[in-house]
Formats: C-alpha cells, sequence, structure tokens
C-alpha cells in the first residue's frame, strides 16, 4: 500500500513487535534506577528556545545547526528539546525540588529531536533514557553514576562495554587550557575544516571532537587537558580514577572526549563496546548549569543513554527479545449466541486472558480461519447444541485436537449467567 504521506525523513515508525522490546528495556532502567533511588520526571518536548542557546553553547553544533527552532503563534522562539539535561534542571528549579543538603535524583525516558544527517542509529527523532543527579559535588557520585551506567548495558546482556574517561576540568583550568590549545592548534590553521577556524576562536576545545579527518590528525598532537586541570580538578579527578581502579572497572583514559555540550564540567564519561565507532551512552559534571539556569550554585552531574543505538546493537547481537503477543483463546460461536459469546470473552479478559473473538458470526468454519488467522493458541467453540448442557468444544490451535468440556472446566463460569 502507498499511502497519500510518508513520515518525514529522519522519524521513524516504531512498530508493535519493537514497541515491546523497548518497553522490556526501559523497565529494566526503572527498576535499576529505582534501586539507585531515582524518580522519574517527564518534562515537555517543547521549551524556550534560548534556554539551549544558553546551556549547550551557541558555539555548539546542536545550536548552530541541529535544534528545531520555530516561533509559535505567540510569537515565541521555541525549541523542540535537543537533550534531556537542561529541561530536568529547568524543572527542579521551576517546582522548587531542591532540599538543602539532600541529593535530588531524577530520571527521564522520551524523545528528543536534532536535525542532524540521518544514519544508522542516527535518527532527527530520537530516543534517550537518561539520569540526572543534582546537588552533590564529591567524587563518589561520579562513581556511582558511572558505574549505574555500566551495570544498566550488563543487565541487558552486553558484557562487552568500554568505559571511555576524561576530565574537561572547570572554567579555571579550561581557560588556560584553551589558550594552550589556541598557540597549538594556530599553526595548523590551513588544515583545519571551516567550522574548526571558527572554533579556534571561539571555542577551541570543540576541535577535539571534530569529525572530519584532516582536523583528527592534528588533534593526536594536541596538548591534554589533564596536564591544565587546577588542583581541585586534578584531585577529583584522581579519587575517581582511583575508586574506579579499587573497584576493578577497567577504562580508557581519553583526553579528547570533550562531549558535544558546553556544561561539562570535571568528569566526562562515554560508553561503547568493540567494534563499535559511536558511543551508546555517555555524560558528565556539569558542575556550572543549575547556577546558570538561574538557580543556587549547585553541582550536578548525569548521563543518557540513546535507545536507537542500543536497540541496534542489542539486535546485532541476539540479545533483543522480539516476540509479539497472540490470544490465548479465539472465541466461534453459533450467531444466536452472540450474548453468551461476548460474556464469555469479558470474563477471560477478566481473568488477564488475551483474547479474541469472531466479529462476523458467519459459519463455524469461516470463523476458524479466523481463529487460525489470529495465531490464537486456542479456540473455544459455542454450539447451541452444546451449550444446551453448559459444554463447549475447546480446540487445541497448534496440535488441531479438540475435546468436549464443560464450561465449569474453562475457570470461569457464564453458568448462570443470564442477560
Ligand atoms: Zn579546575
Ligand atoms: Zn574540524
Amino acid at each position: 500500500m502507498k499511502p497519500k504521506y510518508t513520515s518525514l525523513r529522519g522519524v521513524r515508525d516504531i512498530l508493535p513487535e519493537e514497541v515491546k522490546s523497548w518497553r522490556r528495556i526501559e523497565d529494566k532502567a526503572r527498576e535499576l534506577f529505582r534501586r539507585y533511588n531515582y524518580k522519574e520526571i517527564e518534562t515537555p518536548i517543547i521549551e524556550p528556545a534560548e534556554m539551549f542557546v544558553r546551556t549547550v553553547g551557541e558555539e555548539s553544533d546542536i545550536v548552530r545547526k541541529e535544534m528545531y527552532v520555530f516561533k509559535d503563534r505567540g510569537d515565541r522562539l521555541v525549541a523542540l528539546r535537543p537533550e534531556g539535561t537542561a529541561p530536568v534542571v529547568r524543572a527542579f528549579l521551576e517546582n522548587n525540588l531542591y532540599v538543602p543538603g539532600k541529593v535530588a535524583k531524577f530520571y527521564y525516558i522520551g524523545d528528543m529531536f536534532r536535525y542532524d544527517r540521518p544514519q544508522a542509529g542516527r535518527q532527527r527523532e530520537f530516543h534517550q533514557i537518561g539520569i540526572e543527579a543534582l546537588g552533590e559535588s564529591s567524587y563518589i557520585l561520579d562513581v556511582e553514576v558511572i558505574i549505574l551506567l555500566l551495570e544498566f548495558f550488563k543487565e541487558l546482556g552486553l558484557n562487552d562495554t568500554i568505559l571511555l574517561l576524561n576530565s574537561v576540568g572547570c572554567p579555571k583550568c579550561r581557560s588556560e587550557y584553551s589558550k594552550a590549545l589556541r598557540e597549538f592548534f594556530t599553526p595548523y590553521l590551513d588544515e583545519l575544516c571551516e567550522d574548526c577556524k571558527v572554533r579556534l576562536e571561539n571555542n577551541p576545545l570543540r576541535i577535539l571532537d571534530c569529525k572530519v579527518e584532516g582536523c583528527k590528525r592534528v588533534v593526536v598532537k594536541a596538548p591534554s587537558i589533564l596536564d591544565y586541570l587546577c588542583n581541585d580538578c586534578r584531585v577529583h579527578f584522581e579519587n575517581v580514577r582511583s575508586v574506579l581502579d579499587s573497584l576493578d572497572v577497567r577504562y580508557i583514559l581519553d583526553t579528547r572526549l570533550v562531549r558535544g555540550l558546553d556544561y561539562y564540567t570535571k568528569t566526562t564519561f562515554e560508553v561503547t563496546v568493540s567494534g563499535l565507532d559511536l558511543s551508546i551512552g555517555g555524560g558528565g559534571r556539569y558542575d556550572g548549569l543549575i547556577k546558570d539556569l538561574g538557580g543556587p550554585d549547585l553541582p550536578g552531574i548525569g548521563f543518557a543513554i540513546g535507545m536507537e543505538r542500543l536497540v541496534n546493537i542489542l539486535r546485532d547481537r541476539g540479545l533483543l527479545i522480539e516476540e509479539e503477543d497472540v490470544p490465548d483463546y479465539f472465541i466461534i460461536y453459533d450467531v444466536i449466541l452472540v450474548t453468551k459469546a461476548i460474556m464469555l470473552s469479558k470474563l477471560l479478559r477478566d481473568q488477564g486472558f488475551i483474547v479474541e473473538i469472531s466479529y462476523t458470526a458467519k459459519n463455524l468454519k469461516s470463523q476458524l480461519k479466523e481463529a487460525d488467522r489470529s495465531k490464537a493458541k486456542k479456540s473455544i467453540i459455542m454450539r447451541e447444541d452444546l451449550l444446551a448442557n453448559d459444554k463447549v468444544i475447546l480446540k487445541d490451535m497448534t496440535t488441531g485436537e479438540q475435546e468436549e468440556i464443560g464450561l465449569d472446566k474453562l475457570e470461569v463460569s457464564i453458568i448462570g449467567e443470564r442477560v
């Protein structure tokens, strides 16, 4: 069938069979996050565009090229959320959820929007599972958040995750580092892409995660941020690493891991699996973000997991459970018994069975074909002559075997029920 309209480029339908496997992943996340005392939050899909310009960064790819921005009918500049952290922080502040001395822990599951070039595992509407922990600066929280992320993948059966770890420092050490990067990159100006030439002026750190080959070649030789960390940031990162080491959590130090958003500070991390060039989850600290959104000067940390990529990997590895529910019973009946049939279907459904019923009530033979098409496990055939003696036929649709049984054997009773 060719419909009159098809979905837009970069968005897609998640069909029933797939939705079920998605829900299973989400349930796993909910169950795991609950044990770490995170509470679920849902924020709107639309937010003031200005909020992301401020937090994600004016020079970031997200704001410059990818954000869906439009004016609503009230002439407000609105964005479809490109990420989940700023909305959660905004909600935290707007609803006065801050309790001094208490870490506020949230998680969200929802869709995000970025006008990116669609490719495998990268859609314009994409889905994220994320957490945010607000109000605690201790490295112990960093470690816990990283462990939680790894644990999630492990519970899904991914045993070959690779953790990439870095620190991007604080504004203080970053301004030193930016200076060093500018000095380093200036002689290579001609080898940098057009975007990076702009970045060199505005935000040289951004050059480090440029995907253009020429830039990547230069970046290899660039100075490491770890040599520019201030004392506070250095000690913090050493603590994170030393606890991960003692817990035997292995990681690769990746000093080019600056993430695509401006608000990150100190610890940043990403998780991938062997053989994959993309991350399936990542995050970091954002100690200036809450203040930046008009709140108190509180630290924060979080991560987000990309559902599309995760689902692809799980499917590739045979770890995705994709099965459709089929009816437990299909009810077939003589047309005169329609009321009884509807009643029986309701009683069985009340008991939790998946029940399908013939809506055409043609002859019994054509109803049996319907039952076949429905893939039901069993059929209940209600024939007038048998029902007079409170009996029905129960047919096993796999083996084809059938038997006359008393209605009382069905574990539901329509005996004595009269409509
Ligand atoms: Zn610092
Ligand atoms: Zn570049």
